[in-house]
């Protein structure tokens, strides 16, 4: 299986992940758009032993960002580069810091309540207007 490469805008954190993202997908959550600075976030998880880092971990600095889930983000230039969910054993990429394309798409859009009213989804993609249902 071919490998995804990603990594921060500085270029001193790089990771890797097996191109098989276990989903993907948009949040539009108040949490999303001010931890990202933009009007959702694109994530895709993989399992945590699948994530390598590469490059960087010297740079890297993490955020508690919810009960679950640690945020890591770059000193130096300040990308949010992934996430660790420790309690589902998961890591979950941010999909803009990725060098190619996975050929999982994102799959949804999740708290579409909360969305600006400043950005339209154009795309037929479900919708959840809070957590997905499963
Ligand atoms: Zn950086
Ligand atoms: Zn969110």
């Amino acid at each position: 299986m071919k490998n995804l490469n990603g990594g921060c805008l500085c270029g001193r954190v790089e990771y890797k992940v097996p191109d098989n993202l276990i989903y993907a997908g948009y949040c539009h959550c108040s949490e999303c758009r001010r931890w990202t600075g933009s009007p959702f976030s694109a994530t895709g998880g993989v399992k945590a032993s699948d994530f390598t880092l590469s490059k960087g971990e010297v740079f890297l600095s993490s955020f508690k960002k919810g009960e679950n889930s640690l945020s890591y983000f770059c000193k130096h230039c300040s990308s949010i580069v992934y996430g660790e969910v420790p309690k589902h054993n998961m890591v979950f990429i941010m999909l803009g810091t990725l060098i190619q394309s996975p050929t999982l798409k994102p799959q949804w859009h999740i708290y579409t309540g909360s969305k600006v009213d400043w950005y339209q989804i154009s795309d037929d993609l479900p919708q959840f207007t809070g957590a997905p249902k499963t």
